[in-house]
């Protein structure tokens, strides 16, 4: 094991690899608080990639409805409660949030590395605890969907338990695919050094060639994204669309500058914004505030890894929802949590003039500038803190530019709208 730096963390952890990074990473924020759960994102995926015989369960994107939902089933909870038996009570986060190498305190935790070293001896394949999901937990990928109270199911029926009290229910969709993490578990648990991670944009892909099927990525991922592959007895995984992050789809693409993935530049809510980060050679986002996935992560904090305390260093981030309960919460993206729904909540106006980005181009957005425009409106709101502020809005244009430093969408805060002349065919 060698001693690898986790930010998110916020301290050293150990991993079965030494240090070594790409010189970009792909990575995404999803604002959760937009997402309406039409599965455009999960059927632009299905329908490029994984479409073929062995495929039928396989959903490399998927959105499941939190608190219940789950695909495979149960696949957090169950991590969560295998580390919580390997360290009672010991779960925890302290200590000072120090920006920019420890932004969340410190997890005094295990990572699942950690707390495979008991393992070890037991069975000396185990690089990261985990388990294989059974062929049940993979077959309904959107179980439980929007489920939040009701009597739905009967009283012995699979799913009774999902019922909470009446005025206290809430639930949200959660958006997943591959992290793409900076310390994958699936590689470190590959035996045979099948699962590599590219040098150029960090994106981790399974060699077809050499995968032989045993499923110990399947095993040890926490994110439960490489999936088995019953026909060609291989396991898969998402490839982030690598062929379009380089550039290579003439069409919309003519001058090879990178574009978005399938399943983000296909988003109807406008939830996804995908990029990516410029790594220095120690693993260390280079510090670039005009990147927009730089801004939101690291800059505003206001985007958030998913189980941060697994270890793995994930590279997808989401705005947290405002209606959740906080510990849950807190459970599921760290103790950053207050701090960034606090700033959502009254975003101010370089924030709101980069909200506006997401889903406005399909390509890659490298760079923006905002130009200032005029106020519009003077708003009062309630942080949930149940602080008043007075938020201004601004008409500003934000330009987004791509890898080539050419301005690839303009566009303005307030929407433009258009009135249809009465002499219209359609007009009622
Ligand atoms: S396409 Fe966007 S809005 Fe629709 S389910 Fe996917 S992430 Fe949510
Ligand atoms: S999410 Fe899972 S499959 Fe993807 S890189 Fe991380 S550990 Fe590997």
């Amino acid at each position: 094991m060698a001693n690898v730096y986790n930010w998110q963390l916020g301290r050293e952890m150990s991993y079965p690899h030494e240090e070594a990074h790409p010189q970009w990473q792909f990575a995404f924020v999803f604002n959760i608080n937009r997402c309406i759960a039409c599965q455009t994102c999960t059927m632009a995926c299905k329908s490029t990639w994984t479409f073929a015989r062995g495929q039928e369960f396989m959903w490399w994107n998927n959105v499941e409805s939190k608190p219940y939902g789950g695909y495979p089933q149960n696949w957090d909870a169950k991590l969560l409660a295998m580390l919580e038996k390997e360290n009672p009570n010991g779960q925890v986060w302290k200590g000072k949030k120090k920006a920019p190498e420890s932004p969340y305190g410190e997890f005094k935790g295990k990572t699942i590395f950690d707390a495979a070293k008991n393992h070890l001896s037991k069975d000396g394949s185990m690089r990261a605890l985990g388990y294989i999901p059974t062929e049940e937990e993979w077959q309904s990928p959107n179980i439980h969907e929007e489920t939040a109270a009701g009597k739905i199911r009967e009283k012995g029926q699979w799913g009774y338990s999902a019922e909470l009290p009446e005025h206290r229910v809430w639930f949200f969709y959660l958006q997943r695919l591959c992290n793409h993490c900076t310390y994958p578990a699936c590689l470190a648990a590959c035996p045979r050094n099948a699962i590599y991670k590219r040098p150029e944009d960090g994106i981790v892909l399974i060699d077809q060639e050499r995968c032989r099927g045993y499923r110990k990525c399947v095993q040890a991922c926490p994110y439960k994204k490489p999936m088995y592959n019953s026909t060609t007895r291989i396991s898969e995984k998402c490839i982030a669309c690598f062929p379009r992050i380089e550039g290579k789809d003439k069409i919309l693409s003519p001058d090879e500058a990178p574009l978005e993935a399938r399943c983000m530049s296909a988003c109807v809510g406008k939830i996804r914004l995908q990029g990516l980060v410029k790594k220095t050679d120690q693993g260390k986002w280079t510090k670039n505030p005009d990147n927009p996935i730089y801004f939101l992560v690291r800059e505003r904090k206001v985007a958030l890894p998913l189980y941060p305390q697994f270890g793995t260093e994930p590279n997808g981030y989401y705005i947290p929802p405002r209606w959740v309960p906080r510990n849950y919460l807190t459970q599921m993206f760290g103790p950053g949590v207050g701090d960034a729904i606090e700033q959502y909540s009254s975003p101010d106006r370089e924030l709101l003039a980069v909200l506006q980005l997401f889903r406005a181009t399909q390509q890659v957005i490298f760079k923006f500038k905002i130009k200032k425009g005029k106020k519009v409106a003077e708003v009062e709101n309630t942080l949930p803190s149940g602080k008043r502020v007075a938020q201004e809005i601004f008409n500003d244009t934000i330009m987004g530019y791509n890898k080539l430093g050419k301005e690839v969408v303009s566009i303005t805060v307030e929407e433009p709208t258009f009135e249809r002349s009465k002499c219209h065919v359609n007009s009622i």
